[in-house]
């Protein structure tokens, strides 16, 4: 017999949809044409985000088992059945766990580039869909882009979703190094979700084993801190002001790095533009709160920071 706590995860939500927990932005009623973001949670144990436009939501990975990205969609006031789509930007695990299981039971429909299907992780998702890195279609309401990036798996992509009142939104988990093909993508976004992923120097004195440390410097590895800096650096550099409203910051190593490190090195990329736009950070324990770009309210402050 199955136990209550799993007939529970799994019964559809008593709450509304609408009625998120967390954030300044999420219990007032929304513009129409608002872009919202709610990051379930971040780092090497799982990834997972929701974006939500004129109210219709794609999950962008799906890096948690099915039954803790339930329970973490509730925290948001969600339930899966609110959900249209899953996208995966590649088959890591902390990536992509949930989604075979959650795809069977929701029904769900799963995107993810062609090569990404031959992998374990993806391997027996029923409901897939294959497209290939620089493709655009129209899914949830969203206009798509993917586009490569490299990275140690079979076929990574970022994301670019563009809701129809045209904000847009960018995402890019895991990212070896900063391509010409990634910022040329990433430019005029009002959102960026950004892998901040370690520290150069607290990698290199850190506990890793000496090749997974040079796995995760490489090219085809993750992003420092550093490097998500340059990025920011380059897509503000001469807007004044700067299309970027937000930047969530993703994918933060608990070994390897510090949010306070993290942010104070993309702030100081910022330079003038650092009051204009507000740098949000994720953990891998809990979601952050709803993040809302496109509302015709002032960006007040930052969210509370958290720890990784
Ligand atoms: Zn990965
Ligand atoms: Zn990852």
């Amino acid at each position: 017999m199955a136990r209550p706590e799993q007939l529970d995860l799994f019964a559809p939500a008593a709450a509304p949809a609408d009625r998120s927990l967390g954030g300044a932005t999420s219990s007032r009623p929304r513009p129409p044409g608002s872009l919202r973001l709610f990051v379930l949670g971040s780092g090497s144990g799982g990834n997972a985000l929701v974006a939500e436009a004129e109210g219709r939501r794609v999950l962008l990975d799906a890096g948690f088992s099915a039954r803790e990205i339930v329970r973490r969609l509730r925290l948001g006031g969600l339930d899966p059945r609110d959900l249209e789509a899953i996208v995966v930007t590649h088959e890591h695990g902390d990536h992509a766990r949930g989604a075979e299981q959650l795809s069977k039971r929701f029904k769900l429909p799963v995107w993810a580039s062609a090569h990404s299907w031959t992998a374990r992780s993806l391997r027996r998702v029923e409901r897939a869909h294959r497209f290939q890195p620089g493709d655009r279609f129209e899914l949830a309401g969203f206009r798509l882009h993917s586009f490569p990036v490299p990275h140690d798996a079979r076929q990574p992509v970022g994301l670019v979703l563009e809701s129809a009142a045209g904000l847009r939104l960018g995402l890019v988990a895991d990212l070896g190094r900063v391509t010409r093909q990634v910022l040329e993508a990433l430019t005029d976004l009002d959102l960026l979700v950004l892998e901040c992923n370690h520290d150069e120097r607290m990698l290199e004195t850190g506990p890793y084993p000496w090749p997974l440390k040079r796995r995760v410097a490489s090219d085809l590895g993750h992003l420092s801190n550093s490097g998500a800096a340059r990025l920011i650096g380059e897509l503000v550099r001469g807007a004044s002001p700067p299309r970027l409203s937000d930047i969530v910051l993703y994918h933060l190593s608990a070994t390897n790095n510090c949010p306070v490190l993290a942010r104070e090195t993309c702030l100081r990329a910022l330079g003038r533009h650092a009051r204009s736009t507000r740098i949000t950070m994720t953990c891998q324990e809990t979601p952050t709160g709803w993040l809302e770009v496109g509302s015709q309210l002032p960006l007040r402050h930052e969210a509370p920071e958290r720890t990784a």
